[in-house]
This record gives C-alpha cells, sequence and structure tokens, in this order.
C-alpha cells in the first residue's frame, strides 16, 4: 500500500500513520519528522528548516522534494509506505509524481483528514510528543496515563516550538493557500477519499481503513 496522508496541522495525520505501521508494517515517511530530527542533530538541513518551521512557513520545495526523493529511494520502501505532510504544494506533488513513475509505483490512496479549525489549535496546542520513541499524546483528548511521561517507553514528553496559537495561525492559512490546491489535484487523479477527523481516534482510523479497502 502507498498511502498519502493529507490535512491540516493537528489533523491526526501522524495518530493515524502510527496505527497504519502497527497494522501494515510500512514505513512512515513525515517530513516535518525528518525535519525536526535534522534541527536536532544540528546539520545543514536542520539550519535551513528551523527558521521556516519556527515561524510556521514551508521549507523550500527544493529542499523537501530532495529529503523525499532519497528516502523514497531506499528499499524498504518497495511495498509500502505512509507518506505524511508530503506534498504540501502543487510543486511537491509534481515532483512526487515524478518520483514514483520511476520506481514504478502508484499511489493506492490519498486520504485527506479534515477538521475544522479551531479544534485545530486546540489540538496542536495540547499536542505532547515522547521525547525517545515519537509517541503523539493529548493533554486532553488522549492523554498519558502518568502526566509528562509517555505510556510506551517511560520517556518525557514535551511541546513542539511551533505548537503555539500564534504559530497555528500561519500555518493554517500557509495550509490554505498552498496545500489545499492539492485536493482538486488528487481528486482529479482519482485517487482522493476525505475523511471527518473530528471524530474519536479508532472511528477515524475505521474510516482510514475503509477508505484503503481494507475494512468493509
Ligand atoms: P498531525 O500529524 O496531523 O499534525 P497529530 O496526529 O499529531 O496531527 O494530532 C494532533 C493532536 O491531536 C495530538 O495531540 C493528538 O493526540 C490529537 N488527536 C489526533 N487525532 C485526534 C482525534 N481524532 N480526536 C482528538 N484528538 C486527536
Ligand atoms: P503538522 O502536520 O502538525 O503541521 P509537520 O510535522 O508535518 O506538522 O510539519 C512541521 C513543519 O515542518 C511545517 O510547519 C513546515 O515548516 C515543515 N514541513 C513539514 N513538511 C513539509 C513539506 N512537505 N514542505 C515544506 N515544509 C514542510
Ligand atoms: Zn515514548
Amino acid at each position: 500500500m502507498y498511502i498519502l496522508l493529507m490535512g491540516p496541522p493537528g489533523a491526526g495525520k501522524g495518530t493515524q500513520a502510527a496505527n497504519l505501521v502497527k497494522e501494515f508494517s510500512i514505513p512512515h515517511i513525515s517530513t516535518g519528522d525528518m525535519f525536526r530530527a535534522a534541527v536536532k542533530e544540528g546539520t545543514e538541513l536542520g539550519k535551513k528548516a528551523k527558521a521556516c518551521m519556527d515561524e510556521g512557513k514551508l521549507v523550500p520545495d527544493d529542499v523537501t522534494i530532495g529529503i523525499v526523493r532519497e528516502r523514497l529511494g531506499k528499499p524498504d520502501c518497495r511495498k509500502g509506505f505512509i507518506l505524511d505532510g508530503f506534498p504540501r504544494t502543487v510543486e511537491q506533488a509534481d515532483a512526487l509524481g515524478e518520483i514514483l513513475d520511476g520506481l514504478n509505483i502508484k499511489l493506492t490512496r490519498v486520504i485527506d483528514i479534515t477538521v475544522p479549525s479551531d479544534e485545530l489549535i486546540d489540538r496542536a496546542v495540547g499536542r505532547r510528543i515522547c521525547k525517545k520513541c515519537g509517541a503523539t499524546y493529548h493533554v486532553k483528548f488522549s492523554p498519558t496515563k502518568k502526566e509528562g511521561v509517555c505510556d510506551v517507553c517511560g520517556g518525557e514528553t514535551y511541546q513542539r516550538a511551533d505548537d503555539s496559537a500564534e504559530t497555528m495561525k500561519n500555518r493554517l492559512s500557509v495550509y490554505e493557500e498552498q496545500t489545499k490546491p492539492l485536493i482538486d489535484y488528487y481528486q482529479k487523479a482519482g485517487v482522493y477519499s476525505r475523511i471527518d477527523g473530528s471524530q474519536h481516534i479508532d472511528k477515524v482510523y475505521e474510516d482510514v481503513k475503509k477508505a484503503l479497502d481494507v475494512l468493509k
């Protein structure tokens, strides 16, 4: 399965990707995670990405396309993948089309998780992530059993620097302007499914599987 998860910031892409990884054992490729790892390591890529991320803007297309091209070329992507948060511009979508053509891969589905904007801000502001294993929580909607401690690995949880109400406003307007055109793009390609992301996490996952035709 070659899955693309789309949706505004905070819609639940990462949460659903984790479910899919568990069930189908295919790699989760999140450009946001890749950039955060690069920032943490202090690499050249990290330096380029950090300023954009802090402001809630997109990292330039050439940089982003480069890292995805390299990642999709790895052998573990042959049997399937979950692309999360890429593409976010028409230029990135065109580049992805070329990369996949070169690998002789066709997207199985583009799953767009939609949630009203006021709810997205609450989700982002309350989001907590494990420093050690990357598991995602929410202080209200999906809390850890013990505050600040990951249920999975016991690691410490943290809040992303860009998960403030203020930065979210920029991220949401970037989404409206640059990413929303991809709805039409993938609808025309006949691979687009929209899912109501404001439902309970488990119900959203059920709908994801319905869209993938793995749950009737
Ligand atoms: P994205 O990857 O799209 O930015 P995440 O999967 O990180 O989104 O989810 C954003 C926040 O919302 C997280 O704190 C997560 O625990 C929470 N969340 C995800 N899905 C739901 C849901 N269906 N209902 C309530 N909260 C959710
Ligand atoms: P979310 O889905 O919650 O917005 P991500 O982790 O996907 O979070 O992205 C965090 C930040 O990383 C984005 O605001 C942007 O600066 C950068 N980023 C991630 N994916 C891309 C992309 N495909 N193109 C450009 N920038 C990206
Ligand atoms: Zn953990």
